[in-house]
């Protein structure tokens, strides 16, 4: 199959992934075998490719937001059946035996594997799964439209949860990317008021058109304080931001991965029972849980397509904040 591989970490202006042919994975007994119809890209993909996280398989398939069909099942595999639209998310699989396993926290796993980064993903025209690890695809959204969801959406989700935001209260959002993109519009559904930072005026006006009531540069001071923060962009400087324009007891999540150095924090901006926390992964239940709103709501996502060959032009416009909305790669 074609597949785009990773074979060196090197920065994306370097073009590290180089399209190649390598054999169709096969499923194992309790997995599928995905026919990939789009795959988003994430920032994840551009801190693995250039070499920001822990060091793991190489060479590599990247990509964890896969939209597909079923294109055969292993012999233990019951839970889906051949041409079922379906998903692929960064959990790979969990051990389920691990005390996180065992107390609803997976997100936590001591040994869970990553799609396209423990475990090759879904730049590429197949890729395998574990059922239980495998998602309908939500009505009414086609592959380019449902793969950002499978990554942007649910750990925006799992942001929005954990940073406290209550029914009519206000969000601040730092960072306008393909995560945020969708969280603005679970908020609105929630009756929320969301304030966007952003330095981009194209990002500052898709923000407006999705429901934001207000949009600005970190440096600007908004109309009023927000009850709850989620930090997107992976720039230390904003978590400082987001604790000065909070209210009293406010929480600000941050929904990244990796982050530049997070400056020094004077007391009185955290006083007052602010607190700060990092979200990491998501579990099944988010993913579930976040699926179901999506269909509900609508939501409405942006994708900006490309073909796969495209995959290293594609992920430096990511890296440059030239995706308005998110973007998929198209096998
Ligand atoms: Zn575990
Ligand atoms: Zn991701």
């Amino acid at each position: 199959m074609r597949a785009m591989l990773l074979k060196k970490y090197a920065k994306i202006d370097a073009a590290p992934l180089e399209p190649s042919n390598v054999a169709n994975p096969k499923p194992a007994s309790n997995e599928l075998l995905v026919r990939v119809m789009a795959c988003g890209l994430c920032h994840t993909d551009l801190h693995i490719i250039e070499g920001e996280l822990d060091p793991r398989k190489l060479p590599i398939v990247p990509g964890h937001q896969i939209a597909g069909i079923v294109e055969a099942a292993g012999t233990g595999a019951k839970r889906f059946k051949k041409g079922d639209r379906v998903g692929i998310t960064w959990i790979n699989s969990t051990c389920g035996k691990c005390r996180y396993c065992k107390t609803g926290r997976e997100n936590l796993c001591d040994s869970a594997k990553f799609t396209g980064y423990t475990v090759n993903g879904g730049y590429a025209e197949y890729a395998t799964v574990s059922e239980d690890f495998t998602y309908h695809l939500p009505k009414g959204f086609d592959f380019s439209n449902a793969a950002p969801l499978f990554c942007a959406g649910i750990v925006g989700y799992r942001a929005l949860k954990l940073s406290g935001l209550k029914s009519g209260g206000t969000l601040a959002i730092y960072g306008f990317g393909a995560s945020a993109h969708l969280s603005v519009q679970v908020a609105r559904h929630m009756g929320s008021k969301v304030q966007v930072f952003t330095r981009s005026e194209e990002h500052r006006a898709l923000a407006l058109k999705l429901g934001a009531s207000w949009a600005g540069a970190s440096e600007d001071t908004p109309p009023a304080n927000s009850d709850a923060a989620i930090v997107f962009a992976p720039v230390g400087n904003l978590v400082v931001t987001a604790l000065k324009n909070l209210k009293k007891g406010g929480r600000v999540a941050i929904a990244d991965i990796y982050m530049s150095p997070i400056p020094r924090i004077d007391y009185p901006d955290l006083y007052y029972e602010k607190s700060i926390t990092s979200v990491t992964n998501y579990t099944r239940a988010d993913a579930v849980e976040f699926l179901k709103l999506a269909e509900k709501i609508p939501i409405r996502v942006e994708a900006q397509s490309f073909k796969l060959q495209d995959a290293n032009n594609a992920l430096q416009m990511l890296k440059e904040g030239k995706i308005n909305g998110s973007a998929v790669l198209i096998p």
